[in-house]
């Protein structure tokens, strides 16, 4: 299946020069959506995830239907001030501007094989963030997920002593 011709462009959004990856419009066809959610099932399936962790807030829509498809749990990693319980904190730099992240203290067990599933690879602060705050906590992460990968931004290099399958390539 095509799932780029499923992927609207907007260009200048969110600032001048970014050529934003539109993924509403592959959400709401149920054949593409489906067609994306079961491929990243069927990478995860023989991997023995325990859980999956999504960051805010496309990662929320991407791996909550992949956590449930393999009956397995889903964690948030949230923007400050988010989540209600005790938090832990992660700060980094991303395509546009910089920013703080934060996972439920009690979410990740120590030994828990973690996947975690986002939108889009762009230059990787965001999922080396997620990753940083699972491996405070003991988790190993054993696999990264992306609908969409920026090739030209290298983020595949700063997540290099990780497994990273990404489903489309830009
Ligand atoms: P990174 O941290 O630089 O890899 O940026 C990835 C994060 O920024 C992901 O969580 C994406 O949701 C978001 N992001 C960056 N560029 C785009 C885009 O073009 N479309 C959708 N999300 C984007």
């Amino acid at each position: 299946m095509d799932l780029k011709k499923a992927i609207r462009e907007i260009e200048n959004f969110p600032k001048e020069g970014i050529n934003f990856k539109d993924i509403t419009t592959l959400m709401q066809d149920g054949e593409t959506f489906k067609y994306t959610i079961d491929a990243f099932i069927n990478d995860l399936k023989d991997k023995n995830v325990d859980v999956i962790v999504g960051p805010e807030a496309r990662g929320f829509l991407m791996g909550t239907p992949v956590a449930y498809g393999l009956g397995i749990g889903f964690v948030p990693v949230r923007k400050p001030g988010k989540l209600p319980a005790e938090t832990i904190s992660y700060s980094y730099g991303l395509e546009y501007g910089s920013d703080t992240l934060q996972i439920h203290k009690d979410a990740i067990k120590p030994g828990q094989r973690v996947a975690i599933v986002d939108d889009l690879l762009a230059t990787g602060g965001t999922m080396e963030a997620a990753a940083k705050l699972i491996e405070k906590l003991g988790g190993e992460v054993v696999s990264m997920q992306f609908l969409i990968e920026l090739e030209f931004l290298n983020g595949r290099e700063k997540l290099s002593q990780y497994e990273v399958n990404s489903l489309i390539k830009y």
